[in-house]
């Protein structure tokens, strides 16, 4: 199997910590940022370009930057901060990609294959300190958050990959932050991620293919609404009660299910956007007949779509998984309801796919 072409594995990681990450450079400050190196601001855009256009993987390759100003790159920057530690393939064409990066951290990043193009689900954060019981990133708990160079750093890989795979030229064509962390809790970070791939210069990847989840950090999703990006957000809503949500998932002890959904009205007032629900069914927790119809009436209003999730089973947490006619029942009652839902496919199942598996399962926490 073809691997990631990259400079120097060992030479790019221990540079990675002082040399000026490019990468997390939006187009403008890549032209100040040239400019203050003592190059004209037109310098930025061609190395915009090679970065996201061309996609290469060494400043050797960026044939149109002089010589000097090559050696220049070399000595003060660096486009290569992380390493392909392992890769997991699913028989479905899942590709789950462990990496670690400069400080010896590891996150995940995950290739989806849909009919309707490919997905990436990205890291936004080292670990996690949301606590959610039934989710593997959050077992060590946050390390650090990641940089929006590091995000962004994660997609190219994987367009790389695509780029090196496919016969055909393939896009990445939509972007979920679904990997470990929680990406509301590294909001600036983030939006510098979303910045850079939206770039017409660039991947020109718009705000509508681009879908944040949160476990529900409420001042964060009334300020992304201000902002009225056209991003999707969804949410983790998982329960119907408080009890039960806030057993599930700490964060609720904070802002509990009424607050959590006002902030999402109030979303959708801002920005027009229809907001999708992740739940995930967890076997005799949240997942009967009755939870269907609470999670109904708590909807009802709100233009939205839920994704049902049967539970990944996760080794250090010993939840079981909700039998597939009950799966088809919750849905149905859903719909009969007038909800908008639907169970999400799973992919990936036979590889370590969920949030933070593989990274567990490598003994990197
Ligand atoms: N912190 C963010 C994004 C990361 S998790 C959030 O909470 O939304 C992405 C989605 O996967 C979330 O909906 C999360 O609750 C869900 N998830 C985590 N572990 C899971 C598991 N074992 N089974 C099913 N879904 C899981």
């Amino acid at each position: 199997m073809e691997t990631i072409p990259m400079i120097n594995e060992k030479q790019a990681l221990s540079d990675a910590g002082h040399k000026v990450h490019l990468l997390n450079l939006e187009f403008d400050d890549l032209e100040k940022w040239v400019q203050s190196i003592g190059q004209p601001k037109f310098r930025g855009k061609q190395i915009f370009q090679w970065l996201y256009v061309d996609r290469v993987t060494d400043f050797d390759a960026m044939s149109n930057l002089p010589q000097k100003l090559r050696e220049q790159l070399k000595e003060t920057a660096t486009i290569n901060t992380m390493r392909e530690v392992t890769r997991q393939v699913s028989t479905d064409g899942t590709i789950k990609w462990l990496w670690e990066l400069y400080d010896g951290s590891t996150i995940e990043t995950v290739l989806m294959r849909h009919d309707y193009g490919n997905s990436v689900c990205v890291s936004s954060q080292v670990g996690c300190r949301m606590g959610c019981t039934f989710c593997a990133s959050t077992l060590g708990g946050l390390v650090r958050n990641l940089t929006g160079g590091e995000v962004v750093e994660q997609l190219l890989n994987v367009q790389r990959f695509l780029d090196s795979a496919a016969e055909e030229q393939e896009r990445v064509s939509s972007v979920v932050l679904m990997g470990s962390g929680e990406p509301m809790e590294n909001y600036d970070e983030v939006m510098k991620f979303v910045d850079i791939i939206n770039d017409q210069n660039g991947l020109k990847i718009g705000a509508r293919h681009i879908t944040i989840s949160t476990s529900g950090l409420v001042p964060a999703i009334r300020r992304l609404a201000d902002e009225k990006r056209q991003i999707t957000m969804a949410i983790s809503l998982h329960a119907t009660r408080d009890e039960i949500r806030s057993a599930l998932m700490p964060i609720n002890r904070r802002w509990g299910i009424d607050e959590l959904l006002e902030s999402c009205r109030y979303y959708i007032r801002q920005t027009g956007r229809r907001i999708s629900f992740e739940y995930a069914l967890v076997g005799g927790q949240n997942d009967d007949l009755a939870h269907a119809r609470e999670l109904a009436g708590l909807l009802t209003n709100i233009d939205c779509h839920v994704n049902l999730i049967p539970v990944n089973y996760v080794p250090e947490r010993n939840y079981t998984r909700t039998p597939k006619d009950q799966i088809r029942a919750f849905v149905n009652e859903l719909n009969r309801l007038g909800v908008n839902a639907t169970v999400r496919r799973e992919k990936g199942h036979d590889i370590a796919a969920a949030c933070g598996q593989l990274r567990a399962e490598q003994g990197r926490i």
